[in-house]
């Protein structure tokens, strides 16, 4: 018989922590999970998997008036954004229901309160109970960073940004990140008057240049406005419920809404961690080593609270190594290179390994390879909106070391173009393999 209540206690309930969970429970642990929200986290409830649906029913917009140069008799429509917010979070409903269950089938103890450490091996639930682990597993994920300026309690972020009553006519979104940009491109499609409100000139840092220039093109072109260099100093609230927004350098700006997509921060405040001696960083993100154990050897971490690579799928396979080291007797450590990413702007990028620029930095010598065209779809749409695809080419090894697409489909397609640059594959392997016609995938295989 153990000494301790359970094997692990996982606290968290997003990608990352169900993930373990379910891993470690299917290896035999008896494992307990406290979540103080709901189950799924972020990328179920308030992030990923909503973002995605409002993505698609805001590319109706474009999807129906193109549908009359492919000979549909589609009369004016209206959206109603009711409609689809409720549709939305009861698929989101559905969703949590799914995860509750999958943690019932694998007889993980759930307690839906929130739980901080205690110990090195013991917790403390919101109603005083303390519980005792032989390990503990911290997946608690992150939290909209939301910088301090007179007013930021009138703007809203990511949480709340599914649940608005009615759809603003006019958005302001401060950031220049994925969040503002997939936002942007949402509500512009729905109507409203969106303006990216950015500290610095750069959207997208951490993608290649090209490809942003590309997005902010098509983005401005499709109206959404950009302001640079324009850091926030203060929202006002209107007798009319509406907000004014000053900013430094620029005019002041009228919105029904104000959006903060300023990063996300570790969600490690208040959880006990600091008192019993595990190390953060100083942003606040657990530091662990490559098997996700903090400087407490009891206590381990992963997903966005040790802010690795803030990316759902990352904190996934975190939680599958954890697991499957500590409890399936299957050491794994997780790998980092070439993670390929997505933002599900209007049009959507994908991007894998290094960009030109990091590319030149790192090898010197590389040959870039372009293909700068408008989808079949959009030229009988009459829609002036072009994709670029970049290859990046170690040329000493012919080596494909980074591939970055924007246009429709980008993500979808470069998922699968993301295995070729993972296994090492070289420019000549993309040559060699016959083009599928028509598509725009072909593009990958046709680069002169
Ligand atoms: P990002 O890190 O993508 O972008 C943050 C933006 O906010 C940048 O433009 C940054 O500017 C700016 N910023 C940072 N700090 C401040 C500040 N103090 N004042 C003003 N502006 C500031 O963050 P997001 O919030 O958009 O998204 C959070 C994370 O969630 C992402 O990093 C990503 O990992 C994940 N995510 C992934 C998605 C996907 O995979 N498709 C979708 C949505 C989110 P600067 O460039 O100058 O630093």
């Amino acid at each position: 018989m153990s000494e301790f209540d359970f094997d692990l206690f996982v606290i968290g309930a997003g990608s990352g922590g169900v993930r373990a969970s379910r891993i470690a429970a299917s290896h035999g642990a008896r494992v307990a999970l406290a979540e103080e929200y709901r189950v799924g986290g972020t990328c179920v409830i308030r992030g990923c998997v909503p973002k995605k649906l409002l993505v698609y029913g805001a590319h109706f917009a474009e999807d129906l008036k193109d549908a009359r140069k492919f000979g549909w008799d589609v009369p004016d429509c209206k959206f109603d954004w009711n409609r689809l917010r409720d549709n939305v979070l009861a698929e989101v409903d559905r969703l949590e229901g799914l995860y509750g269950q999958t943690l019932d089938n694998h007889k993980v103890t759930l307690f839906k309160t929130r739980a901080t450490v205690v110990g090195p091996q013991k917790v403390r639930l919101a109603d005083g109970q303390e519980i005792s682990a032989e390990r503990i597993l911290i997946a608690t994920g992150g939290w909209p960073h939301v910088p301090e300026f007179p007013g930021s309690e009138h703007a809203i972020t990511s949480n709340e940004v599914f649940h608005l009553e009615t759809l603003p006519k006019r958005v302001v979104i401060a950031g220049g990140g994925y969040i503002a940009n997939e936002f942007a491109g949402i509500f512009n499609e729905f109507g409203s008057k969106v303006t990216i409100v950015n500290r610095g000139d750069t959207i997208l840092r951490g993608y290649d240049e090209q490809i942003r220039d590309r997005l902010l093109q098509i983005s401005m072109t499709k109206g959404i406005e950009f302001k640079f260099n324009a850091p926030f100093q203060s929202i006002e609230k209107n007798d009319d419920g509406s907000l004014t927004v000053h900013l430094d350098n620029s005019e002041p700006i009228q919105a029904d809404a104000v959006l903060v997509a300023a990063g996300r921060v570790p969600n490690s405040k208040g959880l006990g961690l600091e008192e019993i001696g595990v190390e953060l960083d100083k942003d606040g993100a657990i530091k662990v080593d490559e098997a996700n154990q903090s400087s407490v050897p009891s206590i381990y971490a992963v997903g966005d609270v040790t802010n690795r690579i803030q990316l759902t799928p990352v904190a996934i396979r975190e939680g599958q190594a954890f697991a499957d080291s500590v409890f399936g007797g299957k050491p794994t450590v997780v790998d980092y290179a070439n993670v390929p990413s997505a933002v599900f702007s209007h049009p959507p990028i994908g991007a894998v390994g290094m960009t030109e620029a990091e590319a030149r930095n790192k090898l010197g010598s590389i040959r870039v390879y372009t293909s700068d065209f408008r989808a079949m779809k959009n030229v009988l749409a009459g829609r002036n909106e072009r994709a670029l695809y970049k290859m990046i080419v170690n040329a000493a090894t012919d080596q494909v070391v980074g591939l970055h697409m924007i246009g429709p489909d980008a993500p979808e397609i470069l998922q699968a173009a993301a295995v070729a640059v993972k296994a090492g594959l070289t420019k000549t392997d993309f040559d060699n393999t016959v083009a599928l016609h028509p598509s725009m995938a072909e593009e990958l295989v046709l680069l002169k």
